[in-house]
């Protein structure tokens, strides 16, 4: 489903070229939960600009679903990125908003839908994150694995084929990330998406993840099945 063939991106620095990713090369299979795992400056978050389409690698290609993205323009690549979710550390949620606004937020934008359908939809949502009680609060009033909830409802929102999460339980205490990960692990069984995940954090990948690549100074050591490249604990 995500094939990434040898991309590589460089950024300019104090003069000096730096390659934030170098030949990397993953395949990842449709349903699965794929992790990325590697230290900060390994280049996790330039590899996750590159699958959701914000950066276009210096070299290499992305291809979605058959499809090579790297040569898209800019208005295909927008619709393409409606079939993608994005799931932030920081949550990434509008304050002045109540919690169903916030889910309701990527509807509008799509447009669409009529106001019914779209509160039908947030509702469906909401019950699918067990927030059904908090609709009408602010995110401000919100716990922070409750918080999490509300953006993976919001990035669910339109029916995206794959979700990508960036560091999504790195702000959270041990046990609220034990519940976001079962959420997402639920997710993926029920509704049978494909998930994608940069974290810095072993456990993570040990829990959810199905395969995993290590990333280091922008390369890939290792990559496969979790039970295959790491030993049980
Ligand atoms: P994280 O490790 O949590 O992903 P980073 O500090 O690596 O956070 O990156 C946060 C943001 O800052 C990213 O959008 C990244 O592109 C940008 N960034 C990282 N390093 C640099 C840099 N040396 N110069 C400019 N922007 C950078
Ligand atoms: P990670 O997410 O694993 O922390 P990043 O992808 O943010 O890694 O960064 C990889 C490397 O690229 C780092 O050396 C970082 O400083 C550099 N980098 C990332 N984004 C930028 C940017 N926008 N400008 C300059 N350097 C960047």
């Amino acid at each position: 489903m995500i094939e990434v063939q040898s991309i590589s991106k460089h950024y300019q620095h104090g003069g000096k070229s730096i390659a934030a990713l170098d030949n990397v090369s993953l395949q990842i299979a449709s349903g699965e939960i794929y992790g990325i795992i590697g230290r900060s400056g390994a280049g996790k978050s330039t590899l996750i600009r590159c699958l959701n389409l914000l950066e276009r690698p210096d070299s290499g290609h992305v291809s979605l679903h058959g499809e090579d993205i790297t040569r898209l323009d800019e208005r295909a690549l927008q619709q393409r990125r409606q079939r993608i979710g994005m799931v932030f550390q920081h949550f990434n949620l509008l304050r002045s908003r109540t919690v169903a606004a916030n889910v309701r937020f990527p509807l509008e934008l799509a447009g669409g839908q009529s106001p019914a359908q779209m509160d039908a939809r947030v509702d469906e949502l909401l019950a699918l994150v067990g927030l059904q009680d908090h609709k009408h609060k602010r995110p401000s009033q919100l716990s922070g694995g409750q918080k999490q909830r509300v953006g993976i409802a919001r990035a669910l929102a339109n029916h995206p084929d794959l979700l990508l999460c960036d560091e999504a339980t790195s702000a959270l205490d041990p046990e609220t990330t034990d519940a976001i990960l079962a959420l997402l692990a639920d997710i993926n069984r029920q509704l049978g998406l494909t998930i994608v995940l940069i974290t810095h954090d072993m456990r993570v990948i040990r829990q959810l993840c199905d395969s995993v690549a290590v990333l280091d100074h922008g390369r890939v050591v290792e990559q496969g099945k979790v039970l295959d490249v790491f030993l049980a604990p």
